[in-house]
């Protein structure tokens, strides 16, 4: 970890227990997550893709302590937050924010925009009434919400309206790091290029940190500074985003990254296919999680761990062909 760090994961795990004995001994885990370390700068966007059921959102969820962690360790800011009671917990929300896929769940259906964004102002006693009502409306037109919606409920809204408020509500406490799970990709492709550009320039203006989980690269590549690549509850590479498309090592990542075009027509990207599905995390692959649909897996990847190493300056991949 180095000083300029906000947060730093090691080699965080969550299983979950699907069936236990009567006497409540587990007899089959689930591992969502296996074994993560990543590290977050201070002002920085990490992307965290992978197809669904990679684990990247349980990983989300144990950032912002809604999901207890099986084991491993979460420093944010210097401080070990792994385990923490309720009164630190409160004091971390003020830092730690997240804007969801819908922002339904983080708009209170009953309330206003104007009640709904300034509730986590209400909740931590930040000013008068009327300081607090005229950041929430400030912080609306930041985010491109006019005075004429403070009154409006989230149905009566579109949903980059309402993609909008939620991160207007994320924002208002000036968090440093916000965990975006999917948060564009239920809306129109072109509310979404918005919605992004939005994002960047809140970031940039606030010097926010954003952990932006997604499973599509071409938005990834838009908003963040490195990318991480995840399969099966592990992270495969990881790199500057720019290494990473133009040179991805990984043969997953060269799949996911397959079908999206490269800005410079010149550079021709080598087609590597995916076959089948993701196996299960209950019982994953042995060896390498990603031989059963790896085309250049050998006899060794079916037994062979390969580890996350660095291969380049700030370029990490974990598989075998790249060990010599
Ligand atoms: Fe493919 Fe083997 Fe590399 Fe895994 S270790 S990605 S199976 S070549």
């Amino acid at each position: 970890m180095t000083e300029q760090n906000l947060l730093t994961i090691e080699n965080l795990k969550k299983e979950f227990v699907v069936e236990k004995t009567l006497l409540g001994k587990p007899t089959v885990t689930l591992k969502a997550v296996d074994g993560v370390s990543l590290s977050i700068a201070k002002g920085e966007n990490l992307g965290l893709v992978g197809e669904s059921g990679c684990g990247k959102t349980t990983l989300g969820r144990m950032i912002v302590k809604l999901s207890e962690p099986t084991d491993g360790r979460i420093v944010f800011n210097g401080e070990d937050i792994t385990h923490l009671d309720s009164s630190k917990m409160r004091e971390l929300r003020k830092s730690i924010q997240l804007i969801f896929q819908d922002p339904y769940a983080s708009l209170n259906p009953r309330m206003t925009i104007l009640q709904a964004v300034r509730a986590p102002l209400d909740a931590f006693g930040e000013g008068t009434f009327q300081e607090r009502k005229e950041k929430t409306i400030q912080m609306l037109e930041q985010v491109g919400l006019s005075r004429e919606f403070i009154d409006k409920y989230p149905h009566e809204m579109s949903g980059g309206q309402r993609q909008r408020a939620a991160i207007a509500r994320a924002m208002i406490i000036n968090p440093k790091l916000i965990v975006c799970d999917e948060p564009v990709s239920a809306l129109d492709v072109s509310v979404r290029a918005q919605v992004l550009n939005l994002m960047k320039t809140l970031q940039q203006e606030r010097g926010i940190s954003y952990l932006f989980i997604s499973h599509d690269l071409s938005v990834t590549h838009h908003l963040c500074d490195r990318i991480a690549v995840m399969y099966l509850g592990t992270i495969v590479e990881m790199a500057e985003k720019d290494e990473l498309y133009k040179n991805p090592i990984h043969p997953y990542t060269k799949a996911l990254l397959s079908s999206i075009p490269l800005p410079d027509r010149d550079h021709k990207r080598e087609k590597t296919s995916l076959e089948g599905d993701v196996p299960s995390p209950i019982n994953p692959p042995k060896g390498c999680r990603f031989h059963t649909r790896c085309p250049f897996a050998s006899e060794n990847c079916s037994f062979n761990v390969p580890e996350l190493r660095e291969v380049k300056p700030g370029h990490f991949v974990a598989c075998s062909l790249e060990k010599n």
